[in-house]
Parts: C-alpha cells; sequence; structure tokens
C-alpha cells in the first residue's frame, strides 16, 4: 500500500456527485505525515534514479499494463467519485496510458547525454549535456480529469527519474489511491510514487516539504497562493492553470458542421469541466447563422443526467453550478440572450447544455472561467476581429481555428499554448506535443520532450582533449593571445559578406591542430 499511513484520526469523505454516497474516506494528511512521506521519497528516489533508462522504461512499462488490464476497474472509481460516464472515464485513461508510454520510451533520447557543438573558440575541447533527476517531485493534482491530468506530470517526473509525491483532489483521492497502489503492485521496490489525501492545507504542506519542484495542476487563484508557498523556499513551479479557451470559425461555409461538432463537444463533454474545453466561439458574420442553427441542433440533444443513458454527468464540484448560474445571469442582465438553455438549465446536480449570444466581452461568461456546458458564441466581421478579440483573455490555454485556407496563420496568431485546427482538444492526446499555457494558465510545460526536462536539471561538461597555443582561461595568457582572440571575433562577427569563407578557413586550421594533436 503506497498510500501513506497516517498517525491522526481525521479522516474525510469522497462522494458520489451523482447521488452524493460516500464512495470512499480517506485520512487528511498534515505537516508531519506530508514530511514523512517526502523524507521515504527521498529514500526512493536515490534508487529510481540510479536505474538506467532502460530499467525505468521497463518499471514504468509494468504498471501501464496493470493500468490497460485493469482499466474497467480504474473507469469505475473515476466514474464515482467524478460522475462522468464511464466511457469518458476510459477514454482519460486510454489517452493517460498513451502518454506513459511515450515519456518510457522517449525518456532516455531527450533526456540522455548529448555531444554538443563546443565552437570554435573551445574546438579543443568536448562538449556534452545530459538531463538529470531533480529528486523530489510533488504533483497536486485537480479533480476534472483525475487520471489523464496528474499523470501529465506524474509519468514524466518519473520517467525523468523522480520520486513522486501526489496530492489530489480531496474530490479524487479514491481514484489517486488506486493509480499509486497499482504502481507498488508494478514497482514493490521502494516507495517511488506515494499519494498524500487531504484538503488545500495538505497541499500546503507538500509545497513546503523541501521537494526540489511542485507540479500545481488546477485554478490560477489556488496556483497564486501555491507559488506563495513555494517562494519561501525557492522551490520551483510548473503551473498548469485554468482557461477560457476560444474556438475560431473562418467564413469556410463547408466546415461549420465540422466546427460545431467541435464547438458542442469541445464545450460540453465532461459538463465543461475541461480546463482546455471551448468556452467563447467566434464566427466569421458570414456564417454565423448556419453556425448558430447546427449548433443549437447538435447541443439540443446533449442531456446533463445522473442516469446511465445521459450524455454528461452532473458538476463534479457541486458549487460550480454557482458559478455557471452568475455567469449567465451576468450574460443575460449585461444584454446577451440565451438561445439555448439559460438560467433555467441550471439543476441542483447538472447544468444543461446554454448557448448564449450577444454577450458583451465584459461580461464574466467571456471574462471568467465558467467550467460548465455553457458556450458563448458571438458574431465578428473577419478574423482579424476573432483573433483580436480571442487574444484579450487573461488566460491563454488552448484554442482552435476552423478554416481551410487560413487555420496555420490564425493557428500562429493566437495567444494561447496550444491551438488545434480543423480539431479540437487534440493536442493534449498527442504524447509529444508540450502542453501548457501563457499568462493566468500558467507557464512550464508536461507532455513531450518539454515535459520530461522540465522534472531535470541540465548538467554540462566540458572536457579539454588537448592543448592549443590560445589559451585563454590563465592569468598567463599573454597579449598576443589577445590580439589573437580579437582578430579572430572580429573576423567571425565583424563583417556578414567575409564571414562563410573566413570561418570555414579558421574551421580548418583548427581542424588540422586537432589532427595533429591525434584526437
Ligand atoms: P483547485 O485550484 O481548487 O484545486 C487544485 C488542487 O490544489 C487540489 O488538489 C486542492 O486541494 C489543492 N489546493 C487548494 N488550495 C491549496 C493551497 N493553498 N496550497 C496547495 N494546494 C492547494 O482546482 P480544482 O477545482 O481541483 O480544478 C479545477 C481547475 O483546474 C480549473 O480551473 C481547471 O481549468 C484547472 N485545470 C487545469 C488543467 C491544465 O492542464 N491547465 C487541467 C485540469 C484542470
Amino acid at each position: 500500500m503506497s498510500t501513506v499511513a497516517t498517525k491522526k484520526k481525521e479522516t474525510f469523505d469522497s462522494l458520489d456527485p451523482r447521488t452524493g454516497d460516500v464512495v470512499g474516506t480517506h485520512p487528511i494528511h498534515g505537516e508531519p505525515e506530508v514530511t514523512e512521506a517526502v523524507a521515504r521519497a527521498r529514500g526512493a528516489a536515490a534508487w529510481w534514479s540510479e536505474l538506467s533508462f532502460a530499467e525505468r522504461a521497463e518499471a514504468l512499462s509494468r504498471w501501464k499494463g496493470v493500468l490497460a488490464r485493469r482499466m474497467g476497474q480504474l473507469a469505475q472509481v473515476v466514474h464515482a467519485e467524478t460522475g462522468k460516464p464511464h466511457a469518458d472515464a476510459q477514454l482519460e485513461i486510454v489517452l493517460a496510458i498513451d502518454h506513459i508510454a511515450w515519456a518510457a520510451k522517449n525518456a532516455g533520447k531527450v533526456l540522455g547525454p548529448q555531444r554538443v557543438s563546443p565552437g570554435l573558440l573551445m574546438a579543443n575541447h568536448k562538449a556534452a549535456v545530459e538531463y538529470r533527476p531533480l529528486g523530489v517531485v510533488g504533483v497536486i493534482g485537480p479533480w476534472n480529469y483525475p487520471v489523464f491530468t496528474p499523470l501529465g506530470s506524474i509519468a514524466y517526473a518519473l520517467a525523468a527519474g523522480n520520486a513522486v509525491v501526489f496530492k489530489p483532489s480531496e474530490l479524487t483521492p479514491g481514484v489517486a489511491t488506486w493509480l499509486a497502489d497499482a504502481f507498488a503492485q508494478a514497482v514493490p521496490d521502494a516507495p517511488v510514487l506515494q499519494v498524500v489525501t487531504g484538503f488545500g492545507p495538505t497541499g500546503e504542506a507538500l509545497c513546503r516539504a523541501d521537494v526540489d519542484k511542485i507540479a500545481f495542476t488546477g485554478s490560477s487563484a489556488t496556483a497564486k497562493r501555491v507559488m506563495h508557498a513555494c517562494a519561501d523556499s525557492l522551490t520551483p513551479l510548473v503551473v498548469e492553470g485554468g482557461g477560457k479557451d476560444a474556438l475560431l470559425v473562418d467564413e469556410d461555409a463547408d466546415l461549420t458542421a465540422a466546427a460545431a461538432d467541435a464547438a458542442v463537444w469541445g464545450g460540453m463533454a465532461n459538463a465543461g469541466q475541461t480546463c482546455i474545453g471551448v468556452e467563447r466561439v467566434y464566427v466569421h458574420d458570414r456564417v454565423c447563422d448556419a453556425f448558430v442553427r447546427e449548433v443549437l441542433a447538435k447541443a439540443g440533444g446533449v442531456r446533463a443526467g445522473v442516469d446511465r443513458a445521459a450524455e454528461v454527468g452532473p458538476m463534479t464540484l457541486p458549487s460550480q453550478l454557482d458559478v455557471i448560474r452568475e455567469h449567465i445571469s451576468d450574460a443575460l442582465r449585461k444584454g446577451g440572450r440565451a438561445v439555448l438553455g439559460g438560467l433555467d438549465a441550471v439543476g441542483e446536480r447538472c447544468a444543461q447544455p446554454t448557448v448564449l449570444v450577444d454577450v458583451p466581452d465584459d461580461s464574466t461568461a467571456v471574462t471568467e472561467e465558467t467550467f460548465g456546458p455553457t458556450l458563448t458564441i458571438t458574431r465578428v466581421r473577419d478574423m482579424d476581429e476573432a483573433v483580436r478579440r480571442a487574444n484579450t483573455s487573461r488566460y491563454g490555454l488552448g484554442s482552435t481555428v476552423f478554416s481551410r485556407r487560413r487555420g496555420a496563420e490564425l493557428a500562429g496568431r493566437l495567444r494561447a499554448g496550444m491551438t488545434g485546427v480543423n480539431s479540437v482538444i487534440a493536442f493534449a492526446a498527442v504524447p509529444a506535443l508540450p502542453f501548457g499555457g501563457v499568462g493566468d494558465s500558467g507557464f512550464g510545460r508536461i507532455h513531450g520532450a518539454d515535459g520530461l526536462k522540465e522534472f531535470t536539471v541540465p548538467k554540462a561538461t566540458v572536457t579539454k582533449r588537448f592543448d592549443v597555443p590560445l589559451v585563454l582561461t590563465t592569468f598567463a595568457r599573454s597579449a598576443a593571445a589577445d590580439k589573437a582572440v580579437a582578430t579572430l571575433t572580429t573576423l567571425l562577427h565583424g563583417g556578414a559578406t567575409t564571414l562563410p569563407r573566413r570561418d570555414g578557413r579558421l574551421r580548418r586550421v583548427a581542424r588540422k591542430a586537432a589532427s595533429r594533436r591525434g584526437r
């Protein structure tokens, strides 16, 4: 059992948001237990970091195997703690398994020792860089994708050779415990992945427990508190914060149906509780009416409910219903219109799809993360206006462009960490791509090579191979050496027109010197 044993008696329950039934009871870990977990993790990190990349890949592969074989069981825990449909729970597990596989397979290639050019001035040296594990990484996670989201940090931190102490959301501790138990089954040798459970203070204790980095995923407001806690000990931090993602629809009319489908799924899937979910849509004037018709036809067929037939489940965090209600109400008060749903769509446990039009830019439905199944659709004169209005958000996580001819161009102009062109949210499912945002959406990256490097420290090594007459790093340096290096620099950098030939000649001189000394 890799969940940290508690000395305290305090516990809390995780609840099924469909019924309010207790799914599981978990300890509230305080500062002593968190500190102990980190101390144990440090011991485990010493062992884990000494394994070769291939050995760690093998261990991660065993873990991934457990997840794949017992996927149905894990999906059931996700389903129970979040209320999302079983098939959606399974989908996030499938994607997470793919990320574990990618991280395990590519860690050696990305992080292992690599030769780099020493440059002309240091041509008698060889230079290399490798990326070493940090030690212990604290991962703080949210509840909305309790497998996919934290594993985006955990899998990459582990593959890079770190031990992990994971503090999941208080809404989904059962999922986290399941994941850590599965890891302990695959890697029984040392507590490389541990879970501490509790509320905000448990997360704060982890920030202050002398870990080597915190990977935080959650709301931007909490990220600021986490950063504050990390500041006291200069603990570095990666922040995967909230979003207010925009979807742009260009006038290429035959994409209207596909774009509408993407807007509805991107906005309503998981009851809108998706950090990279679509919340704002900007549509070219020429196709706006057709687009709204398509959206209404599709969104009208989406029902939130607690029964098995419902397309989306209840709100996992009940208080989110108040946020959705407030945003709709603010939009309506400021002149917006609900063409689907509206205030009546927000019930006791579930929020039905709402589509708002004519919503002013200063409405909270446009400026704040709603995290519910709502879309604002805004008509724009042209795509320049769409880009300008999309970019006014203080968030900048994901984004989407539907355009046949101008997809790449418009994507390049969007201020967001990730953009899908003619497809929505796909970037999260490509393990090789970095995932993260700008502005209030955070900083640092998970996934891909950047995500592996995020949990490492680069180690640079330079080794002298032979002596040369021109030695720069000595007090015995001669005036002639200073003159020679000044001349060399002028030749290399002083004039663009003569540079290539002279550069080539100097390289040949350096190469000759090297071969004379039998390197
Ligand atoms: P949250 O900010 O309420 O909580 C996130 C985690 O932080 C939880 O584990 C919580 O217990 C912990 N926490 C709370 N206070 C803390 C403190 N003072 N110190 C340390 N830890 C503390 O977020 P949430 O409601 O669980 O998740 C929803 C939010 O997460 C949304 O804003 C969503 O956009 C965001 N999110 C972002 C991504 C991404 O990759 N960018 C992915 C999923 C969710």
